[in-house]
């Protein structure tokens, strides 16, 4: 199942996406129609044999909001999770994390986090974090949603724990990101968290398997596979609940592969009016323009 948050008299409705993407069908709980996601997969397990279908809302007709329009809590980012990434980051001069060539791949996961603040729907116009900022930069990530709290989950376990999946893009502040010496600044400005169009659920998708894509004006800038994490889902969800407990709604974004702005050379920074469309197998297209 696919899962959006549309905007509708200005008020959040959680819909189905249904099977042929042409129309939203509002979610209800009894004669009250759903409006908060993180409710939802809260109580997912109960509701789901409860929950109605409302009339369905053309697609053209509906206002998409980013799924979780406000995260409850921090945005929970890997770095350097693909290879080919990894070798293109620490040659590119930007990368405070690696001071030599030999450890360009990390030997275990790097986690930073995003303000929830940060986070907007697919439509939504990007903004630069000030005047002085010009070293916009995009990452296609998967992003994991998390269904049911834990704290130090196994591997082996930690797959129940996964609601769905969705696109984020990571944006990211090169000159902030290097000159900071960290991750948090360059990556938590307003708007840096496009995130959507929806949430497929995890029986829907197979996670090993999937195609992610970026493209900048229709140019392809980024074309890789899930099958190619450095560390894949469970890994990450082990490590990341080791001593702090992941909770319903929680998002892991899990990396971006290679083809950033500043893997070309010179650099290719995004520039204002262009249009970033991530795809992602199963999870649709999310799309933004640069203000
Ligand atoms: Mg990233």
């Amino acid at each position: 199942m696919k899962f959006a948050t549309l905007s509708v008299n200005n008020q959040p409705v959680v819909a189905k996406v249904d099977e042929n993407q042409k129309a939203y069908i509002p979610l209800l709980a009894g004669k009250e129609a759903i409006s908060d996601m993180s409710w939802l997969i809260e109580g997912f397990e109960d509701l789901r044999a409860k929950i109605a279908d409302g009339p369905a809302i053309p697609f053209a007709s509906a206002t998409l909001l980013a799924p979780i329009p406000r995260p409850r809590r921090n945005i929970l980012c890997v770095g350097k999770n693909y290879f080919d990434h990894a070798q293109e980051f620490a040659r590119s001069g930007y990368d405070s994390s690696a001071s030599s060539a030999a450890d360009a791949v990390p030997k275990a996961p790097i986690i930073f986090t995003k303000m929830p603040e940060a986070v907007v729907a697919t439509g939504t116009r990007i903004g630069f974090p000030d005047k002085t900022s010009s070293q916009l930069d995009y990452e296609a990530e998967l992003g994991v949603i998390i269904g049911k709290a834990g704290l130090g989950i196994s591997k082996a376990e930690a797959m129940k724990h996964v609601f769905g999946y969705i696109i984020i893009n990571d944006l990211t502040e090169r000159q902030i990101q290097a000159e900071h010496k960290q991750w948090f600044l360059g990556k938590s400005f307003e708007t840096s968290c496009p995130m959507g169009p929806w949430i497929a659920t995890a029986d829907d998708v197979d996670e090993k398997n999937l195609e992610v894509q970026c493209r900048v004006n229709d140019e392809l800038r980024q074309n890789a596979n899930t099958r190619d994490l450095i560390f894949d889902i469970p890994t990450l969800i082990e490590t990341i609940s080791r001593g702090m407990r992941l909770m319903p709604g929680d998002i892991i974004a899990t990396g971006t592969p290679v083809g950033v702005g500043i893997g070309f050379s010179p650099p290719r920074f995004l520039q204002s009016n262009d249009r970033v469309d991530i795809t992602i197998t199963g999870l649709g297209k999310l799309s933004n323009t640069i203000a």
